[in-house]
């Protein structure tokens, strides 16, 4: 990896020796867990940069510090790029992550003790969605609705307004992590409107599809706001961001939500690597890739589907695909992360809808194509990834044929090395 460390590697042996034996994993494993990615050799160059070293509190133009010059240029060319690529008129890119993005969006709309109208975890939803262990659910009411029916992946939408009706929230919540299906926009959108509800959707998974146009855009379909990472399929630096469609009110509450509400100073070297990363999702090479993704899950799905192992939702319409390990195999989740981690190929356990066994060692799987589709991988090579992951699973006690199948994911491995540019 040229100098890339020549410092550290001088100054600090034991980082070092974990940097470099983190690169060595990635390089030699395959990346199927989809909130995952591999950056570009740009993205963590503005990552690394001497911004970090910057206080910037405020935003562009109203800063609490001196020495803004750079600091405003970056910021304002990451709300210009976002707003384009997701066709917004508003966006606050300075939240930490996706978590504290939502977070802020909470304490800008609603009062202690509001409610909120959010996925199910256990149908796909994401703990930061109100689950019990978070302090959310301490201060927030948060009020869930379901799958009609898991094998088609189908929301309950006719329970989703009657629980509306009935339950009054202030927000109605679009949004998963663990779901494969595509949402139907337009029925939030008017279920909100119809009761006076912000609409909001969570794109933290898909919003690279999203900026790709390989899926549908929420904002199209009239949601208020959309929360995102900026890490896993929009491929660039650890990260949350909040798009407003066209309420300026609702901005400025979030802005200052963020900041003074919630967070400190902005990590502008963050915010430069996600500029960089949004110059690159605004380039054609992105679409294709955004299409790519979908493909090959699609090509894995085909592999699944021939063994007859049960799919969540049926199958996927996105990046992602949740199987029923147990029920189609009896290797339960934790088994089947760990035979295929042996073998090189990372992914986790997952529960599924109404799930039978207990949460730290539940009955699915998750995995997804975002990263293997920046390695290069087309559909033949997410057809032989997904063989040899059933394979291992069928043989999981078989040491010697996962020696064989752990150097076949070498080999794939080293056909496509992580590559350090896309664009
Ligand atoms: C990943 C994710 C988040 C949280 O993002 P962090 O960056 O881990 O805080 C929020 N919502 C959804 C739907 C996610 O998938």
């Amino acid at each position: 990896m040229a100098n890339e460390y020549a410092y550290i590697k001088k100054q600090d042996k034991k980082v070092f020796e974990a940097i470099t034996g983190e690169e060595k994993r990635e390089a030699e494993g395959l990346e199927l867990i989809p909130s995952e990615n591999y950056v570009s050799r740009a993205v963590r160059e503005a990552n690394g940069s001497i911004f970090t070293n910057k206080y910037s509190e405020g935003y562009p133009g109203k800063r609490y510090y001196g020495g803004q010059k750079y600091t405003d240029v970056i910021e304002n060319i990451a709300i210009e790029r976002a707003c384009k690529l997701f066709g917004a008129k508003f966006a606050n890119v300075q939240p930490h992550s996706g978590a504290p993005a939502n977070i802020a969006v909470y304490f800008a709309l609603l009062q202690p003790g509001d409610t909120v109208l959010g996925m199910d975890l256990s149908h796909g939803g994401h703990l930061t969605h109100g689950h019990p262990v978070t302090y959310m659910a301490k201060i927030f009411r948060f009020v869930r609705y379901k799958m009609k029916n898991p094998e088609t992946g189908e929301i309950d939408y006719k329970a989703l307004r009657e629980t509306a009706i009935k339950e009054k929230p202030k927000i109605i919540l679009a949004g998963f992590s663990a779901y494969s299906r595509e949402l139907d926009y337009k029925k939030f959108v008017d279920i909100a409107r119809e009761l006076g509800a912000i609409s909001m959707m969570d794109a933290a998974h898909i919003a690279g599809l999203i900026a790709g146009k390989a899926v549908k855009n929420p904002l199209d379909y009239g949601f208020d706001i959309m929360t995102t990472t900026t890490h896993k399929t929009l491929r660039g630096p650890r990260g949350g961001m909040i798009l407003v469609r066209e309420s300026e009110e609702i901005a400025k509450a979030i802005d200052k939500s963020i900041f003074p509400g919630f967070q400190g100073g902005p990590h502008m070297h963050i915010l430069a690597a996600k500029a960089v990363c949004f110059g690159e999702a605004m380039k054609p090479a992105f679409k294709k890739y955004a299409k790519q993704i979908l493909k090959n899950a699609k090509a894995m799905e085909e592999v699944f589907r021939k063994h007859k192992i049960r799919m969540l939702g049926g199958g996927t319409s996105n990046h992602l695909i949740l199987a029923d390990v147990y029920g189609s195999l009896g290797v339960s989740g934790r088994e089947a992360e760990r035979a295929l981690d042996e073998i090189g190929l990372t992914l986790n356990m997952n529960a599924i809808a109404d799930d039978p066994r207990k949460p730290m060692d539940p009955s699915g799987i998750r995995f997804g194509t975002p990263a293997i589709t920046t390695r290069g991988f087309k559909e033949k090579e997410c057809r032989e990834v997904a063989e040899i992951m059933i394979e291992a699973l069928k043989n999981k006690d078989n040491s010697k044929k996962k020696k064989e199948l752990h150097a076949r994911v070498r080999k794939l491995s080293k056909k496509f090395p992580i590559p350090d540019k896309f664009v």
